[in-house]
């Protein structure tokens, strides 16, 4: 069983990639700052800046995590980030990367909302789950990863990227 968690080493790379690996050339309805929060309204974010990628992870922890097929990604910078309202409780997963990856939800209602964080280290990013946004029609998933654990009857996008596990490390041009 593979173990997850978002891929933190390689954002330059997919900064710089982010057009090809749109399948369509539109924009996006993102407005900065954008924001969102938890189910019951106890957990509220902003972000003052447009995510670094945005993925679908069919891993098989966060199926557990959610009870979904896949998890709708996004990572944020840390630094453009905050919590407006509310305090996360943290649930905590194995990661490939080594350590615990962790897990951020909602201690009134249960929401999940981030990840992509590990226990014990601060991290220049943050992963927030696209159905968490106030206005979650503007995500755009740029790759499947983790497809090695995706259900058969979890079905993909063809016109993107797959990744058995996490992206490849790219090689310098
Ligand atoms: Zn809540
Ligand atoms: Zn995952």
């Amino acid at each position: 069983m593979a173990v997850c968690s978002w891929d933190l080493k390689n954002n330059d790379y997919f900064r710089k990639q982010d057009r090809s690996y749109n399948s369509k050339d539109e924009e996006m309805n993102m407005k900065i700052p954008f924001t969102g929060g938890c189910s019951c309204g106890a957990i509220r974010y902003e972000s003052t800046a447009e995510p670094i990628m945005m993925f679908k992870c069919h891993c098989r922890d966060c199926q557990q995590a959610t009870g979904g097929a896949f998890v709708p990604g996004m990572l944020l910078s840390r630094e453009a980030f905050r919590f407006t309202r509310g305090q996360l409780r943290y649930h905590f997963t194995p990661s490939l990367r080594g350590g615990k990856h962790k897990r951020g939800f909602c201690p009134e209602c249960g929401s999940r909302l981030t990840g992509g964080e590990f226990e014990g280290r601060d991290s220049p990013f943050i992963g927030i789950l696209a159905g968490t946004l106030d206005d979650p029609s503007w995500f755009q998933p740029q790759m499947d990863i983790f497809v090695s654990d995706a259900q058969q009857w979890d079905k993909m996008d063809p016109a993107i990227p797959k990744f058995e596990q996490y992206p490849p490390i790219p090689t310098k041009e």
